[in-house]
């Protein structure tokens, strides 16, 4: 396959393929090609595309619905133009499951090399209304390959079960899927490079609602860098952009941020907090009402 070796010429590309897929615009079909470009590059370029290589003209834009846009400016432009193994998977099982094949041993940032044990893809019901979203695995998520499982995932399934959930109704999932060493903050470069298999995730599964575990996971849903006590207490609509649905009826999922459960256990006065933002997501699901708090 042509390599664009242009660093501006492959992120103009790739932020321009973006705005499309923004405007529903995913298809791109080639025409003849011209000695030195790629096919697929050309198709983009006829399209009567702008090279735009200023992309710090459109941090001046307008804040977006979504987060899950046009960050990664390192991406390979063949991987948003090529169509993504589980597009056209009607089954959400199905589908997550080629996402985790197309993810492979993954060595794609740098966590690959800082200690990982396994790869946490994420875990739980593939037709869920209700995604849990944290930042990364932790030690015990590393070791058995499944997010939320320590004390903060005993908390975090309180939580649910407090909502009048199991566990294995909602999908739980983080922004990175390689253990941060030391459980430090994951890097931008990392959930930026990983993030788009999370969108994938989302996309296949169409949840009604995804609750953001704290700010790393909000900030990177939402691409807003506000405190919590910002971000809390609302919705958002999100519409993860650069991964298509096969289904044009789901118009994207509600987003809510609360609380991450190991912020919880250092200040379990803020449970009362976190049971608001809950509430407000078991209002909007219809969910009954439970019996007892976290
Ligand atoms: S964190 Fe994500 S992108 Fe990085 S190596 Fe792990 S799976 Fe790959």
């Amino acid at each position: 396959m042509p390599i664009i070796t242009s660093p501006d010429l492959r992120r103009a590309l790739a932020e321009r393929v973006r705005y499309y897929n923004e405007l529903g615009i995913y298809d791109f079909y080639r025409r003849e090609t011209r000695e030195g470009l790629s096919e697929r590059v050309l198709t983009a370029i006829e399209l009567d595309i702008t090279v735009n290589t200023q992309p710090e003209q459109r941090e001046e834009m307008a804040p977006r619905k979504s987060a899950a846009v046009a960050k990664p400016v390192d991406e390979n432009i063949f991987e948003i133009l090529n169509p993504k193994p589980e597009y056209g998977v009607t089954d959400p099982g199905a589908a997550l499951k080629l996402i985790r094949e197309d993810l492979g041993d993954c060595t794609r940032c740098k966590l690959h090399q800082q200690g990982r044990k396994q790869i946490v893809f994420g875990v739980g019901n593939p037709h869920a209304d209700l995604m849990f979203v944290g930042e990364g695995p932790g030690a015990d998520e590393d070791a058995q390959g499944e997010p939320f499982v320590g004390r903060a995932g005993q908390l975090l399934n309180n939580m649910i079960k407090a909502m009048g959930l199991r566990r294995e109704d909602v999908y739980i999932a983080n922004v990175v899927k390689c253990r941060p060493p030391g459980n430090r903050t994951p890097e931008r470069d990392e959930c930026d490079t990983c993030s788009p298999f999370l969108m994938r995730q989302i996309v296949v599964i169409k949840p009604k609602v995804i609750v953001a575990l704290g700010a790393v996971a909000a900030k990177n849903l939402l691409a807003i860098n506000a405190p919590m006590a910002q971000l809390r207490g609302r919705f958002y609509d999100f519409m993860p952009a650069g991964a298509r649905s096969s289904d044009p009826s789901w118009q994207g999922a509600k987003l809510a941020v609360t609380y991450h459960p190991a912020f919880l256990l250092r200040d379990p006065r803020q449970k009362g907090e976190a049971w608001k933002d809950l509430q407000m997501v078991m209002k909007y699901l219809g969910l009954k009402a439970p019996k007892q708090n976290v």
